[in-house]
């Protein structure tokens, strides 16, 4: 008998003493402010749930109610017999939402970036990305046969030398919207020229900014104001700021019925429950009726950003409820969570290989239900374990 563990084990143990080692907390409570985690009350900073619909009256009572309804599960794949009546309609409103002549359901962000880049591109093809992207758009470059290639984290020119440098059919270019653990936006607009240029295809993942960012929570666009055509291939998830499950891609009539015809992970996968689609139309209509959440949100990000100076912690420049506190050393970072945690504050301790070597960072997120005092709380806490830890204050 042949038994892999011997080998595996080899791994685990390398993992461990690098500071790498995952382990998972379990959560209690619903996704919130205030969460218990392993048995302990505390502040929650860790999670993407920016506008705090996650555990909302109104998401609750329209899954229950779709549940009576149509029951649980699905039962299939849209293209055989899962397609309800409650994913069309969600389709039809992000597509509105967007701006966009249509949308296509998918049962994972993870799964459509994956899809969407396999289904558009192929052998001869070139696909071009920034080296932050999520891991979903990275996979989906190495998966789909094209060439791939990845500039550094922002550099605009670096891509328009890579996609002007080849006799490639197709070119995608594709970027996150806000990246995940920096927070930081791409510069659309630029990367929409370059991609203009050089007869390329844009692919955004707003997987952050859908909810956050625009004044009517459009993500990204709406915060350049681009013109929609500039940008034709457009991904969004629902497990953020929707504070449901599953995600969408954009774009036009010719685009949605490519993917579902060629998409892989759109195909060959088991519909959402229509239940999350009837929660995700209630959380469309509190991103569009409740302006405020997103507001007070970018007062948070300025107030965090404001205390986190005052105190010296070298926070990110993030115009985003993603505010990263780069630590640089991984053991450092998980003893800092360690003792935030130990203090009453769940924040992410985010190491290599999510981020890059020795940028080992504190992931902190806000969420419209936090107020002033508990960052505040969270600052002087923090200052204190930087000062424990021997970190150095800015
Ligand atoms: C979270 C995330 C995804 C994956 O979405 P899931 O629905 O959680 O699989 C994709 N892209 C980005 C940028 C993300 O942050």
């Amino acid at each position: 008998m042949v038994n892999p563990d011997a080998v595996l084990q080899l791994e685990l143990d390398t993992r461990q003493h690098q500071s790498r080692y995952r382990q998972r907390k379990l959560l209690q409570s619903p996704q919130g402010v205030e969460v218990l985690v392993d048995g302990k009350r505390c502040l929650g900073f860790s999670s993407n749930d920016y506008l705090g619909l996650a555990n909302h009256p109104a998401l609750i009572a329209a899954f229950q109610q779709a549940t009576n309804r149509y029951g649980v599960g699905s039962g299939a794949s849209h293209l055989v017999s899962g397609h309800g009546a409650e994913h069309e309609a969600l389709e039809e409103e992000l597509a509105e939402f967007t701006g966009r002549p249509r949308a296509l359901l998918f049962s994972t962000g993870y799964m459509a970036n994956v899809g969407v880049i396999r289904a558009l591109m192929s052998h001869g093809d070139l696909v071009v990305q920034d080296k932050l992207n999520h891991a979903s758009l990275l996979d989906g470059g190495f998966l789909c046969r094209a060439q791939f290639e990845r500039y550094t984290h922002g550099d605009i020119t670096a891509a328009q030398v890579l996609l002007a440098g080849t006799s490639a059919q197709r070119k995608l270019l594709a970027t996150d919207g806000v990246f995940s653990m920096d927070g930081d936006l791409a510069d659309l607009p630029a990367l929409a020229d370059i991609a203009d240029q050089n007869n390329a295809w844009l692919l955004v993942d707003d997987a952050h900014g859908f909810g956050v960012l625009g004044a009517s929570g459009r993500g990204i666009c709406e915060h350049f104001a681009m013109d929609l055509n500039r940008l034709p291939i457009l991904v969004g998830t629902l497990g953020k700021s929707f504070g449901t499950f599953g995600a969408f891609v954009a774009g036009s009539e010719t685009l949605i019925e490519s993917l579902i015809q060629f998409a892989r992970t759109y195909i060959y996968t088991t519909a959402l429950p229509p239940a999350v689609a009837a929660a995700t139309r209630a959380a469309l209509t509190l991103i569009d009726s409740e302006s405020w959440r997103r507001e007070k949100l970018q007062l948070l990000i300025a107030h965090f950003q404001q205390g986190a100076a005052e105190r010296g912690i070298p926070v990110m420049a993030s115009p985003t409820p993603i505010q990263p506190v780069l630590i640089g050393d991984d053991e450092s970072v998980i003893k800092i969570g360690e003792y935030l945690l130990k203090a009453g504050f769940w924040t992410g301790a985010i190491r290599p290989p999510t981020v890059p070597e020795g940028s080992a960072r504190l992931r902190i997120t806000l969420t419209a239900e936090h107020d002033e005092k508990q960052l505040d709380a969270l600052l002087d806490t923090l200052a204190m374990a930087l000062k424990n830890i021997g970190i150095d204050s800015l």
